[in-house]
C-alpha cells in the first residue's frame, strides 16, 4: 500500500481504503486520508463551512428537482454548485450556480453585501430597522403582491421627492415566509433607514396604502445588528402547530421542516425581482457572483501542484459518512467534514414531498 500523502502540519489523520479505479494512475488500492485542519482561518476551514452548506441543502434540492417545476433546471444547477474544485498550484477554482436559494452562493453574496453597504450604514446617525407587513396571501397572488409592495415603497419616496422633502436614505429587502397551518404566504419588507422620523413616515404611508394591515404588525426598532438585513431572503424551514410539544406547561414548536412545494412557489414568485435595493442616494452594491471563482490557498495548505477535488459521499466506517471534496488520485479529503446527528436530522426534515 502506498504511503499516505504528506499533509499540512497539525492534522489528525484517518485512513481507509478506496477502490483503485478512481485514480487510474495506480493499480494498487489507495489510502484515503482525511485531514481536520486545526487552523481555524485557513482555506480548508472556509471550505469545511461550504461542505456543511452543501450537505445541508442536498435533500431539499432533490425534493425540489422532483417537483418538475419550471425551475427544475436551476435546482439541478444548484446540486452541482461547487461540485468539483480544480487546484492549480495554490489556486482553487470552483464553479457556482448563482441561484437565490443556494446556501453556498448566499454565503458569498452576504459577504459582498456586508462589505459593500457597511460604510453607508455606519454613516447613518440613527439607523432604524423597520419591518413592513401586509396580511398573508395565497400562492397565486404572491408575485403580484410583492411587485405591488415594491411599487408602493417607490411611490412613498417619489412623493417625498415631489414635495421637495429630503429623501429617505436606506436599504430595503424583500422577504417571504410560508405559513404551514394556513397554507399561505407572508411577504414582507425589512428596511434599514437613517432616522426615526423617516421610519415613522414610512409606516404611516404604508398603512395608508394597506388599510387592512395593522399598526401592531409593523415594527420599528433601533438597528443593533444592521448586517442581519443581508441574511437569506427566504427562510428554508417553517414552523407548524402540528409540531407543538408542551414542556413544563409551556408550548413550544420543536422542529421546523422544509416544505419544498411552498419554497418552489416563493422562488418562482421572486424570479427576476430585486431582493435588496438601496434608496435615497445610497449606491447600489452588486451581489452578482462570478460563475467561476478562484481562491488562493494559504501557504502550508498545498499538498499537490495540480489536483481535481470531487464532491464525494463516502462511508468511512460502517454507518459513518463523510461528504467532502476528495482528491481523486490520493484519496485525500479537503475538509474532513462529517455531518453531526443534528445536521442529518435538519437536512432530512422535508414534508409535502409529493403533493
Ligand atoms: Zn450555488
Amino acid at each position: 500500500m502506498k504511503a499516505a500523502p504528506t499533509l499540512i502540519q497539525n492534522t489528525k489523520l484517518r485512513t481507509l481504503s478506496i477502490s483503485k479505479h478512481i485514480c487510474g494512475k495506480d493499480n494498487k488500492t489507495k489510502t484515503v486520508t482525511s485531514c481536520t485542519s486545526e487552523s481555524k482561518n485557513g482555506t480548508r476551514e472556509s471550505y469545511r463551512k461550504r461542505a456543511k452548506a452543501k450537505f445541508a441543502q442536498n435533500r431539499l434540492l432533490q425534493a425540489l428537482v422532483k417537483l418538475e417545476s419550471p425551475l427544475k433546471k436551476q435546482y439541478e444547477d444548484t446540486q452541482f454548485c461547487s461540485w468539483s474544485l480544480l487546484q492549480n498550484g495554490n489556486t482553487l477554482t470552483a464553479k457556482y450556480c448563482k441561484q437565490r436559494w443556494c446556501r453556498i452562493c448566499n454565503r458569498i453574496r452576504t459577504g459582498k453585501l456586508i462589505s459593500g453597504y457597511e460604510k453607508a450604514i455606519n454613516e447613518m446617525l440613527q439607523p432604524q430597522f423597520v419591518t413592513l407587513t401586509i396580511p398573508n396571501v395565497l400562492a397565486e397572488e404572491l408575485r403580484e403582491t410583492m411587485q405591488e409592495m415594491l411599487h408602493n415603497i417607490r411611490r412613498i419616496q417619489d412623493l417625498r421627492r415631489k414635495n421637495k422633502k429630503e429623501l429617505i436614505k436606506g436599504i430595503r429587502k424583500l422577504e417571504c415566509t410560508y405559513n404551514v397551518d394556513n397554507n399561505n404566504y407572508h411577504p414582507h419588507l425589512h428596511l434599514i433607514v437613517d432616522n426615526i422620523e423617516n421610519a415613522l413616515h414610512l409606516r404611516k404611508e404604508w398603512l395608508k396604502r394597506y388599510p387592512t394591515a395593522t399598526t401592531k404588525a409593523q415594527d420599528i426598532k433601533k438597528a443593533k445588528e444592521p448586517i442581519e438585513l443581508f441574511k437569506y431572503f427566504a427562510k428554508l424551514t417553517s414552523k407548524s402547530k402540528k409540531d407543538t410539544i408542551t414542556i413544563k406547561g409551556k408550548k413550544i414548536i420543536r422542529d421546523e421542516w422544509h416544505y419544498p412545494k411552498a419554497l418552489d412557489t416563493i422562488f418562482q414568485a421572486i424570479t427576476n425581482m430585486r431582493i435588496i435595493q438601496p434608496m435615497g442616494g445610497i449606491r447600489m452594491v452588486s451581489d452578482e457572483i462570478e460563475e467561476v471563482e478562484a481562491v488562493e490557498m494559504q501557504a502550508g495548505e498545498i499538498t499537490e501542484d495540480r489536483t481535481l477535488w470531487k464532491w464525494t459521499r463516502m462511508e468511512t466506517e460502517p454507518g459513518k459518512y463523510t461528504f467532502d471534496w476528495v482528491d481523486q488520485c490520493t484519496g485525500e479529503m479537503l475538509t474532513g467534514f462529517y455531518p453531526t446527528e443534528r445536521e442529518w436530522k435538519y437536512s432530512n426534515r422535508i414534508r409535502n414531498f409529493e403533493t
